[in-house]
């Protein structure tokens, strides 16, 4: 069963199909490594992970290539901050990037390059496309990519003329104010000479000492792995425009006009309704969610129980869900290796019973479809009355499902209590809401018929557990 995809490109869903029959190759838009990743980094990258799972799952192999952004404007100011060299400074932020994927529980690329390691493919790259009338040097030893040169610019974002110079003048102004000399406001740089202010970050290249411009390590990086023409390029929404675009340009322009075959962009994670932001301390990183208690594998739930295409409100109430959903499952898990007769791990070799839930992760990767049909055919599931061979069974596609949306199962625990009635849920929930407002009187009378009807509530600072008395 190919995977079905949306392509931001051509905005229409499309099959997923390597174009050497075999092997997908497939970039992703690294992290920059200049502070922790924050859970709305990780929902593009568990994303991503989940897509390279649902492929390798379905029969093909993956060649995964994710950059690490270690020079750029962020990098080299905070290395300074810090007092610190760029190398070690970004060393730094990578290993503790390294170490909240693998919490997360996600597949490590098969390359990780960094743009510092390969400044000399980002300067051949400039070089032809100077050569090729596509780019041109300014007197203070920058290079501009001249995207007037290029007929398709605009084409990935689908943005109108005028909006892209509007774009492309304002986060000019804003983030480069000595950009003047460039022919056009579009116009973008693929070199930046040296300026004070980057201390001894700049190295030497045709046009002066200085260092690259952020947009052009995809293009040298992905051609240099994945050659000129790949089956996907990914990352989250923002970088459609301009980094994308910018990509696509460069890339095209110095090779044969050819680049990614297929967009895969994944909407936003949003914060209690708003934009995730230091200022408004709204930014949760994965560290901050182990403080107040939560799991990786909680996180990675809540990150992947929303439609990618979707934008994902993230609230710590979401979490305390994900763990009823967690054991839930860890309890069907169990329930089932009594009568299959099996403790060992299972490598789940292919979805059995939890078909419905594979055919609907295949469909433009539907995890909340997939975790609705995966918890259908539990709840229809009557552990005890399998045969052993169907509790076998049952237990593979679980697993199956499992390792494709790469979710750890907790230990069982019978203390929490997964199946509580609709009813009780909806009062615990107005009780909730009654706490919230202050309304004290009305949250008390709630308890006390959750209590006469046989249940506990349990806060905490963030939420509530719905417990049997
Ligand atoms: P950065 O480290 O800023 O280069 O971003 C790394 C990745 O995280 C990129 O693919 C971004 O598009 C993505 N990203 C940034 N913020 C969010 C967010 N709030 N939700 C989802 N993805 C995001
Ligand atoms: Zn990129």
């Amino acid at each position: 069963m190919p995977l079905i995809l949306h392509d931001t490109l051509s905005r229409s869903l499309r099959s997923i199909a390597p174009l050497d029959g075999k092997t997908l190759r497939f970039y992703c838009c690294g992290p920059t490594v200049y502070g922790p990743a924050h859970i709305g980094n990780f929902r593009t990258f568990v994303a991503q992970d989940v897509f390279r799972r649902v492929i390798e799952q379905g029969g093909l192999a993956t060649l995964h290539v994710r950059n690490l952004t270690d020079v750029d404007d962020k990098t080299i100011r905070d290395s300074q901050k810090a007092g610190q060299s760029l190398t070690d400074f970004t060393r730094l932020w990578t290993e503790k990037f390294h170490t909240d994927c693998a919490a997360l529980n996600l597949l490590p690329p098969h390359v990780e390059p960094s743009a510092v390691a390969h400044i000399p493919h980002q300067i051949r790259m400039i070089q032809t496309l100077v050569d090729r009338g596509h780019a041109y040097a300014t007197p203070d030893g920058s290079v501009y990519f001249k995207v007037a040169s290029f007929a398709d610019y605009g084409r990935l974002s689908h943005l109108e003329d005028r909006e892209l110079k509007l774009g492309a003048s304002s986060s000019a102004n804003a983030t480069d104010s000595d950009e003047y000399t460039k022919d056009s406001l579009a116009d973008f740089a693929l070199w930046k000479g040296k300026k004070p202010e980057d201390g001894p970050n700049h190295w030497p290249s045709p046009w002066g000492e200085g260092r690259p411009g952020w947009h052009l390590e995809c293009s040298a990086m992905s051609l240099e792995y994945l050659g000129e023409d790949f089956d996907v390029h990914g990352g989250g929404v923002d970088l459609i425009f301009p980094h994308h675009e910018n990509e696509i340009a460069q890339s095209c322009c110095a090779t044969h006009g050819k680049f990614a075959r297929h967009w895969f962009h994944v909407t936003h994670l949003m914060v209690d309704g708003g934009k995730m932001s230091k200022s408004l301390g709204n930014l949760y990183t994965l560290e901050d969610l182990k403080a107040r208690g939560y799991t990786p594998a909680e996180v990675r739930y809540v990150l992947i129980s929303g439609h990618y295409r979707t934008p994902l409100n993230f609230t710590l109430h979401s979490l305390d869900a994900a763990r009823q959903a967690l054991q839930k499952l860890a309890k069907f898990d169990k329930a089932v290796r009594e009568v299959a007769s099996i403790s060992a791990d299972i490598t789940g070799t292919a979805p059995g019973p939890f078909a419905p839930a594979w055919e609907t992760l295949n469909d433009d990767l539907n995890v909340p479809g997939a975790l609705g049909d995966i918890f259908a055919t539990i709840n229809r599931t009557k552990a005890a009355s399998l045969t052993k061979d169907e509790a076998v069974a049952a237990l593979e596609g679980l697993h199956f499902l499992l390792r494709a949306l790469g979710l750890q199962l907790p230990p069982s625990s019978d203390e929490v209590q997964t199946d509580v009635p609709a009813d009780i849920t909806a009062l615990a929930e107005k009780r909730w809401q009654a706490k919230q407002a202050k309304d004290w009187a009305a949250a008390d009378i709630l308890r006390k018929e959750l209590e006469a009807a046989g249940w506990i509530i349990k806060d905490s600072k963030e939420g509530y557990q719905i417990l049997p008395k």
